[in-house]
């Protein structure tokens, strides 16, 4: 069959790819989800991620960008300014690698403070960024949070940034998540650096790291690639000034630029609600010179710049490209990841806060829509569903939380996000939870006294977690519970029927030998006629001679009676009985 092209926009809601490839939105929905995308109806995807769909459907479809609708969607450190008055900016680099391995004490090494914050359960677990300086240069780190649970975040991360460098400790090589970050830096396209860590260790094996990194199409200079490799010690501070100057020579290349004098303009890195505060939130400025005053807008949330800080809470005056600043005055949360502009005043911040907000979906809450959640909880097929609301205090958390949840779905078993926002937990949430049958699980989230109440009142579960392991095990656990049970059935012997004493429409008196195992009560058989089943029955009495027993062994005859549980069965001499045990037990995902 010939294939069809069919045309879309750079970015297109879930519902209208829908339409345009014929494809029930669910089907959709659900591939997004195997694909680590929580979308809901009216949400939109881009046009690199519809293509994965299709092809993953396995659709006979070629997809097209619409001609006035290829704008690339680029990464911060694809933005270069050519225009005359850009100026140098520094770097962004983030650090990512496999767990362990050694990005925290690498990212101390440098930072000089071996301050590691200990964070709920011990691992980083919000984006954060700082700025250090070195030899009169500025660098800004992406801090991004280290295991697996957090892969969103990275991938976020990746999106952010110029540099990435790879930490791969030279005593254990390349693992999987060292191949994802490489996966996620490829796909941003931008600048890789290898680091190398621990190779104080005795058993450190640059070699074969290199060796490890040409099977993954990735060579080094020194065998003629584009890769650079830096061996360092976060223990011993070896190398580490090594990998700065080659972060400011990767720097010098790609020739980091970007315009002062053009309204500021940046990404946002992390939001959160502060007690007393409102809105907090981490930007990192692409352009301009964000000063305090100025109104700004990033998708459908706007304000004015109240308070302009350093990451780690020092004040200032102005903040420059490539800086990542704490920003407060925002009236709403904006969205981890998204773009913020600058205008003139207050009106036009707010109209144009609105229009992005009615071009795109409402995005501090997102949730299915009524018509849409009723189709996915009627969803008629085997899979059991959990559904679940899931609020936390801040972006980042929660695409976590949803993506580790996610990777607990089996064939057989689900978790249905039918709700996820931020904040606290409100009348909404219960609204939604009562009519979804749904939990609702908090991520470092406030729940009023009222509304625990209300919820108690309601029987609405609502479980609030400052851990994510310990919120993923429960959910986990509630899965568990709705496994259907297994049937374990277990031999105990055989008999072979060598007389019948006498028959009744419910039961069956005989004798037999045992032949193998033993038969003890209580019990079930099975009837064999050479090796047709003919049926099951019950023991209900068994005999040694005239005596009633619990037990008979192997080759010992005995009495039993059988009881037919309503079926018509003629048990003659010679049929085989297989007595077995038949238990119910629980499952474990
Ligand atoms: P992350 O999970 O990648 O952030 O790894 P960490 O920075 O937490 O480091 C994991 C473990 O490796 C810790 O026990 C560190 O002390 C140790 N470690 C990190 N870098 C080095 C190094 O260069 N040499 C040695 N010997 N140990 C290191």
């Amino acid at each position: 069959m010939a294939e069809t092209t069919i045309t879309i926009d750079s970015l297109i809601t879930v519902g209208t790819l829908a339409e345009k490839i014929k494809v029930p939105v669910t089907k959709i929905i659900t591939e997004l989800m195997k694909n680590g995308v929580m979308a809901t109806v009216n949400e939109k995807i881009d046009f690199d991620t519809a293509q994965i769909i299709v092809a993953e459907l396995g659709l006979d479809l070629i997809l097209v960008q619409s001609k006035d609708d290829q704008k690339e969607i680029v990464s911060f450190g694809k933005k270069q300014s050519n225009s005359k008055t850009a100026v140098e900016r520094p770097p962004v680099v983030a650090v990512m690698g496999h767990v362990d391995h050694g990005k925290t004490s690498l990212l101390d090494a440098i930072r000089h403070t071996n301050t590691v914050s200990k964070e709920a359960g011990g691992i980083t677990q919000h984006i954060s960024a700082y700025q250090i300086e070195y030899k009169n240069r500025k660098i800004t780190f992406l801090d991004t949070p280290g295991h697996e649970a957090f892969a969103a975040i990275r991938e976020h991360g990746a999106h952010l940034t110029d540099i990435v460098i790879i930490v791969i400790a030279a005593d254990d090589g390349i693992k999987p998540q060292t191949i994802e970050a490489i996966r996620f830096a490829q796909k941003a396209k931008v600048k890789i650096i290898v680091a190398v860590n621990k190779i104080d260790k005795e058993n450190a094996d640059v070699a074969r790291v290199k060796q490890q990194l040409s099977e993954q199409n990735l060579l080094i200079e020194e065998w003629g690639g584009d890769i650079i490799l830096v061996e360092v010690s976060a223990k011993t501070g070896q190398g580490i000034d090594k990998l700065l100057e080659m972060i400011l020579l990767v720097s010098d290349i790609e020739e980091l630029r970007a315009d002062l004098d053009v309204p500021p303009t940046g990404l946002i890195i992390e939001s959160h609600i502060e007690q007393g505060r409102g809105p907090v939130v981490y930007a990192l400025i692409e352009s301009g010179k964000l000063t305090t005053g100025k109104f700004i807008v990033s998708g459908s949330n706007y304000g004015k710049v109240r308070i302009l800080e350093t990451t780690d809470g020092q004040a200032v005056k102005e903040a420059m490209p490539g800086m990542p600043v704490k920003i407060t005055g925002f009236k709403t949360l904006p969205e981890f990841g998204d773009s913020f502009q600058t205008l003139e005043n207050e009106k036009q911040a707010k109209d144009f806060a609105k229009q992005t907000g009615i071009n795109s979906i409402s995005k501090s809450g997102d949730q299915i829509s009524s018509g849409e959640l009723l189709r996915l909880i009627n969803r008629n097929n085997e899979v059991q569903q959990l559904n679940i609301i899931i609020k936390a205090d801040v972006k980042g958390s929660l695409t976590s939380v949803i993506d580790s949840l996610k990777s607990l779905n089996t064939e057989e078993i689900e978790v249905l996000i039918v709700g996820s926002g931020i904040g606290s937990i409100n009348d909404n949430d219960l609204y939604l939870a009562k009519t979804s049958k749904s939990i609702i699980y908090g991520f470092n989230s406030q729940v009023s006294p009222n509304i625990k109440h209300q919820a108690d009142r309601e029987g609405i579960k609502i479980k609030n977690y400052n851990i994510i392991y310990e919120l993923i095990d429960d959910v986990k656990s509630e899965l568990t519970a709705m496994l259907i049970p297994e049937i374990v059935e277990t031999e105990l012997g055989r008999v072979i029927v060598r007389a019948i004493f006498a028959t009744s429409k419910t039961e069956i008196i005989c004798g037999g030998l045992v032949t193998k195992g033993k038969v003890s009560l209580p019990a079930l058989a099975k009837i064999y006629r050479g090796s047709d089943l003919i049926g099951e029955v019950e023991l209900t009495n068994l005999k040694r001679g005239q005596m009633d027993v619990k037990e008979v062994l192997e080759e010992e005859l005995c009495g039993m009676s059988l009881s037919l549980k309503n079926q018509k069965i003629n048990i003659q001499v010679d049929d085989k009985l297989e007595f077995f045990e038949r238990k119910v037990v629980s499952r474990t995902l």
